[in-house]
């Protein structure tokens, strides 16, 4: 075990100081026991704790930092634009200039409006939504996550699952009475709920590509559907694409699947770092927030100076690296050499993949070579998912695609969290939970991803001894 003395001093006083010594509840290490490190400082691919480990950063403060730490360009941005003045409350240039990059890349945006986090921006867009039908109802799928509003907060993925709370206490059951909620990736429930009280759905929110219950990808089937009633019913559809953008696609998951929602909402990347979300779509909509329309939402600090030149570099940059099938690429090799080491060493997995998201997701399936790994395909929603490397005799026997909070909860979080220990021990930092995506940066190097499989099978032989 490294030797964690200084965090645990900080961590220790940090407890008295604040709840839980943390706060946002993702980082605590519930899931896999024992304490946070507290870190010091970023550089590029790496995060480096107080009391001087190196960590090949694989969580990006969960997402935002795409190019990985301190990146000279996003740097030199923050550094120019903190010079002029950090918040204004009046119009700047710089809020033009990240609206204009994200409408290019993300073609269900016309017209957007930034706020400060993931969570305001799924607020809002519920608001304008239900403002815009005048419809109350909305729909969520189990175990997508849509930052802590109340509306929104049941059934609710990672933090809320990892902590054992399905239902916040402080979230009145009036707030949620109009919440309908659904299983993710499943069609016919859609179909029937749509048939019972379709013209009474404001929206239906979704992360096409859901990254709070591990990566879980929304099947195309799926998403068609989900925009076929939704049209024909006059419900708003939104994509909460917070993770998903930047990430799932170049232009985020809507683009990569060719589907085009009303409202798309965003944050983690276009901030680069700093605090922003935004929510954006087709004008006709937007317009019916203030001051054009009557659908109230607003912000002290929205398209914050500093926070609009994060995103701008950040954005600019992922452009000239032409960084998405780069991302794509190397997440593809870690999730491959992960997935390989782990069947050889007779581990059941199942890897979720797509763009610079991941998750390696432990099977509940015991070492048991009675029980045959007779899934060499599966089929999902009509595809086949081409499963002929798991061919192993020693994994568990069933189905190897987690599509939903169904299928991933049953994983083997204990398995997960000796993962986690073990890879931490030696230099990798992964996320403190089976429920999270790992995520791929620009700084992440090829020989670093080896070395990160070279550890992994280390590990992997640790688990099964
Ligand atoms: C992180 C996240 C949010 C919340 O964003 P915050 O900035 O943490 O408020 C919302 N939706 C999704 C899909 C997220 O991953």
């Amino acid at each position: 075990m490294l030797n964690h003395d200084r965090s645990h001093t900080i961590f220790s006083e940090a407890q008295n100081l604040i709840p839980g010594g943390v706060n946002s509840p993702a980082r605590a290490f519930g899931a896999v026991g024992g304490e946070p490190i507290v870190m010091e400082r970023g550089e590029g691919a790496y995060l480096i704790d107080v009391d001087g480990h190196r960590y090949l950063d694989y969580v990006q403060s969960w997402g935002p930092m795409i190019l990985g730490h301190a990146h000279p360009s996003v740097v030199e941005a923050v550094q120019a634009a903190l010079l002029k003045g950090t918040s204004f409350g009046a119009p700047t240039e710089t809020e033009n200039k990240l609206a204009k990059l994200i409408i290019d890349l993300v073609p269900s945006i016309e017209k957007i409006r930034f706020v400060n986090s993931g969570t305001e921006a799924a607020m809002s867009a519920i608001r304008l939504a239900r403002g815009f039908t005048g419809r109350t109802k909305i729909v969520k799928f189990i175990g997508n996550y849509h930052g802590h509003v109340d509306a929104l907060l049941v059934a609710a993925g990672s933090s809320a699952a990892t902590l054992g709370v399905p239902n916040s206490p402080g979230v009145t059951p009036g707030t949620v009475a109009d919440t309908i909620l659904l299983p993710y990736n499943n069609v016919d429930a859609l179909k029937k709920t749509f048939q019972e009280i379709g013209k009474e759905i404001a929206a239906v929110i979704v992360e096409p590509v859901a990254g709070n219950m591990g990566c879980v990808i929304g099947s195309s089937n799926f998403l068609y559907e989900l925009r076929h009633l939704t049209q024909t019913n006059g419900a708003v559809l939104i994509f909460d694409e917070v993770l998903s953008g930047f990430r799932a696609g170049k232009g985020g998951a809507g683009q990569r699947f060719s589907i085009t929602p009303d409202i798309t909402t965003l944050g983690k990347v276009i901030g680069g770092g700093l605090p922003v979300g935004a929510y954006g779509g087709k004008a006709e909509i937007m317009n019916n927030i203030l001051p054009v329309g009557k659908v109230f939402q607003a912000g002290t600090l929205s398209g914050n100076p500093l926070a609009m030149a994060a995103g701008i570099s950040t954005i600019r940059t992922l452009q000239e690296l032409n960084a998405f099938p780069i991302l794509e690429r190397k997440m593809t090799m870690l999730a491959e050499g992960l997935e390989d080491e782990a069947r050889s060493a007779g581990i059941p997995v199942a890897v979720e993949q797509i763009g610079s998201m991941m998750t390696l997701f432990f099977l509940a399936g015991h070492k048991d070579n009675t029980e045959k790994y007779h899934v060499s395909s599966t089929t999902f929603n009509g595809s086949t998912v081409d499963r002929s490397t798991a061919t192993s005799s020693t994994g568990g026997c069933f189905a190897n695609k987690i599509i939903d909070w169904e299928t991933a909860s049953m994983c083997n979080t204990q398995r997960y969290a000796t993962f986690f220990w073990n890879m931490l021990d030696r230099g990798f930092y992964f996320p403190c939970s089976q429920f999270e995506v790992f995520f791929m940066s620009t700084a992440i190097t090829e020989s670093e991803i080896q070395q990160t499989i070279d550890a992994a099978k280390e590990v992997f032989k640790i688990m099964v001894s």
